[in-house]
């Protein structure tokens, strides 16, 4: 059983990250200077069922494990992270949102598009005055006979301009009150539905994050997502899982900069010798590939407590956490070990080290995990 399974992890590595050298590859430094976010890559990715990993074949989806998602995520972000992101964002947040969320008639309707990569996806909890206090957000929504009318703006949104649809949370009560806020789903186009300033970023620059803006935005109320008021504690419960997939976009960046620097320290000559005989380096390798394995170790822990349906907040919390300052650190050394020329654009090394910095900020700071972390413990 365990083989089956490590073989079946193995199939879906090979054929992610064959993918990945074929079609991302070639492209990852244009995209990167340019901030091109490249739809159809997202098209050719669904094709291949990573656009809906953990959707039931029901839905038109891959039908898989945390595992498997956590495998893919891992090969697409060795070759760029921008692309990993994204692929968290839309597998994890707002296609699982749905997932989770949403009456059978929602889903029959949205996953089948988003699973096969038809439509990208965004999800809106963020705004411009609440970050990481994202339960005092000022979006509302007002209820007006058989429609809700939703009034301000989100910001930092992945896919907030591409994304055909978007899951939104606002608020629907008082502030400052318990259950103050409902999730909609909002197709692109819907009147008084707009993208505002794209972002312009250190790294992730091939994933599109921009300005959500509500004007008078009028949403049937068959769009929203289970009952008034439960929007929160669905975004919380959305976003545990989500730090599992942030952890696997870490973990990538992590081992990508890491077989860049052992390559490279095999290679380059100083002294009459590669740098790799100097024990300074042969350290640092050895930092890098420890913390990295105890990152791989938590980050498929909480997958195998999710598939098995088991609490998660601590453990993804952990995973994220750790995984996201390892990450910075194995990046920080390998431009270390690449000297002057990992400070250049001619290496991968600089691209790993702006990316890697993301993971410990979106969906939830490093501070924020430990907040949940020490929660967790003293419960
Ligand atoms: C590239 C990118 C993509 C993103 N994609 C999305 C998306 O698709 N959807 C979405 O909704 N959001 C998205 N975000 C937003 C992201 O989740 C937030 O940026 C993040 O939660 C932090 O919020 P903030 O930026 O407002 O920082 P703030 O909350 O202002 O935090 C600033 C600093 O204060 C610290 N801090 C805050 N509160 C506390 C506390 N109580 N104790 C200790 N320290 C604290 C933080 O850790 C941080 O160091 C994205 C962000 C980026 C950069």
């Amino acid at each position: 059983m365990i083989t089956d399974a490590l073989v079946h992890l193995d199939l879906i590595a090979q054929s992610t990250k064959d993918f990945a050298v074929r079609n991302i590859h070639p492209y990852v430094r244009e995209w990167d200077e340019a901030q091109i976010f490249p739809v159809e890559v997202f098209q050719q990715m669904g094709q291949l069922g990573l656009m809906g990993v953990l959707v039931p074949e029901l839905y038109g989806g891959a039908g898989l494990n945390y595992a498997a998602y956590v495998t893919a995520i891992v090969e697409i972000s060795k070759v760029d992270g921008s692309i990993g992101l994204s692929m968290a964002a839309h597998n994890s947040l707002c296609t699982n949102h749905i997932l989770q969320f949403s009456n059978e008639e929602q889903k029959h309707h949205y996953l089948p598009k988003l699973a096969t990569g038809e439509w990208i996806g965004a999800w809106g909890l963020t705004e411009p005055n609440t970050g990481s206090d994202a339960g005092n957000m000022r979006t509302t929504a007002i209820q007006d006979g058989d429609y809700w009318v939703l009034n301000g703006s989100k910001n930092f949104i992945t896919h907030g301009k591409s994304g055909n649809i978007a899951v939104v949370i606002a608020r629907t009560g008082e502030p400052n009150t318990r259950d103050n806020a409902s999730a909609f789903i909002i197709e692109r186009g819907t009147p008084g539905f707009s993208a505002g300033r794209k972002e312009d970023k250190l790294g992730m620059r091939a994933s599109e994050t921009t300005e959500m803006i509500f004007q008078d935005c009028r949403i049937h109320k068959s769009q929203m997502m289970g009952k008034v008021g439960e929007g929160f504690k669905q975004a919380l419960a959305i976003l545990d899982g989500g730090r599992i997939s942030i952890a696997s976009l870490a973990l990538g960046i992590a081992q990508g900069a890491y077989e860049a620097a052992l390559q490279y320290a095999k290679e380059r000559q100083q002294f009459g010798r590669p740098i790799s005989d100097f024990q300074a380096i042969q350290f640092k390798l050895a930092d890098m590939a420890t913390e990295i394995e105890a990152a791989r170790l938590l980050t498929y822990n909480a997958a195998d407590l999710k598939d098995r349906k088991q609490p998660v907040s601590k453990a993804a919390a952990m995973a994220k956490y750790y995984a996201s300052e390892v990450s910075v650190r194995v990046a920080n050394e390998a431009v270390q070990i690449f000297g002057g020329y990992g400070y250049t654009k001619d290496f991968p090394v600089e691209k790993y080290y702006r990316d890697a910095k993301l993971c410990t900020i979106g969906e939830g700071t490093s501070e924020i995990q430990k907040i949940v972390i020490g929660r967790e413990i003293l419960r």
